[in-house]
């Protein structure tokens, strides 16, 4: 029976965040702190002292897997140790150990969220980083700090919040928006109230953190209007994410309400991380709203073996078109590979499994794998590599 490979596909990643240019050296601690989704620095303390085949403590089957690529990669031995010292020498030139990593899994653009680091590094600077086509969303979250503190009164700060959204969605290389309103009050968005945003806004200016619903619904909405009118996307969080996330109010089926309304059936969405752990929520959503879209970032690849299970789980319900490749990675290259490698590996399994099966033709099988790792993107984007 022919195999499926995906090797040699062009891929885009559709969410991950710049990371500066390292000058330091890094020690197996600091090392291992950068491969971590925990905010929590105190879970990696030391490495030392342990038994031979101890995993390193606070570790997850994630960065096992990365550790054990990386081993691999630089034909050196599979202790943190080794591998950070073998790092280290590659990456003293880091924009070349950058675009080496890139081309190695020959990712060629990324969507990338410049909210996270704050402040916000520049577009230009990670495009000749990591040699890759950048194209950003713009979130909407600091915006709505920026101009609070500007405005003298809710209405003013209404106008020019709207009007900061549209000179961004008009940048050229701005696909859209992006909220984390999933962080702060949670998804299940009410209608607009003027009268209770306004009240709640006091609640925004004492505290930027606080949830201060009623308002960040309203800023929503305008989002919500401003991406409809230029033909942008809606970039919304979705499931977990870092500590601080509203866990309870975070699953994509709180959106469900808001996005089948009329007045948001052009309006393009993209689900970021497609609500894992509530993935199967997100596949049916893309399933039944035309407009709608997710990707399988952040549980790929800090599921680690997870991944496999996850992309089957996912295509029970959710079109091919519809389904597109993303990382989360925020700190150093090696996530930006490692995504594109697990997910490749994992995918490879499953579509053999289902030509195996007597599904689809492996031709077709391939096919569906490079709409996933670019395609999808090039046409809901309107973007050709
Ligand atoms: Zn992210």
């Amino acid at each position: 029976m022919e195999k499926v490979s995906l090797g040699g596909i062009k891929v885009v990643d559709v969410h991950a965040h710049p990371f500066k240019e390292s000058v330091e050296m890094e020690t197996p601690v600091s090392f291992l702190r950068k491969l971590s989704l925990s905010v929590i620095p105190e879970m990696f303390t030391s490495v030392d002292g342990l038994e031979k085949h101890h995993p390193y403590p606070g570790s997850n089957m994630w960065i096992q897997i990365l550790l054990r690529n990386m081993a691999k990669y630089y034909s050196c031995e599979e202790d943190l140790t080794s591998i950070v010292e073998a790092r280290n020498i590659r990456a003293k030139d880091y924009g070349r150990y950058t675009k080496e990593l890139f081309q190695d899994v020959n990712l060629q653009g990324t969507i990338m969220d410049f909210g996270y680091p704050q402040p916000p590094l520049d577009r230009v600077e990670f495009e000749k980083l990591s040699g890759a086509s950048v194209w950003e969303i713009s979130r909407i979250e600091p915006i709505m700090i920026t101009e609070s503190k500007r405005s003298t009164n809710f209405d003013e700060f209404v106008c020019q919040y709207r009007k900061r959204l549209q000179e961004d969605l008009s940048m050229e290389k701005v696909v859209g928006l992006k909220t984390i309103i999933a962080y702060r009050s949670g998804l299940e968005v009410f209608e607009m109230n003027k009268e209770e945003a306004e009240k709640s806004y006091r609640e925004f200016l004492e505290n930027d953190r606080s949830p201060a619903k009623a308002f960040r619904d309203y800023c929503f909405h305008i989002a919500m209007e401003a991406c409809t009118e230029t033909d942008k996307f809606m970039h919304i969080h979705t499931g977990i994410g870092d500590g601080e996330v509203v866990m309870t109010k975070a699953s994509p089926s709180f959106l469900l309400d808001t996005l089948r309304k009329d007045k948001y059936k052009d309006t393009k969405v993209h689900l970021v991380h497609g609500g894992y752990p509530w993935m199967e929520e997100a596949a049916f959503i893309v399933s039944i709203l035309p407009n709608v879209y997710m990707d399988i970032s952040l549980q790929n690849p800090f599921t680690g073996h997870g991944v496999e299970r996850i992309i089957s789980q996912v295509l029970e319900l959710a079109p091919f078109d519809k389904v597109m490749y993303g990382s989360d990675a925020f700190t150093v290259p090696e996530m930006n590979w490692m995504g594109v490698k697990l997910f490749a590996e994992c995918f490879e399994r499953v579509l053999n499994n289902w030509v195996e099966k007597d599904y689809m033709t492996a031709e077709k099988a391939r096919y569906i794998g490079e709409m996933i790792l670019y395609r999808n993107f090039e046409k809901a984007y309107k973007i050709k590599l």
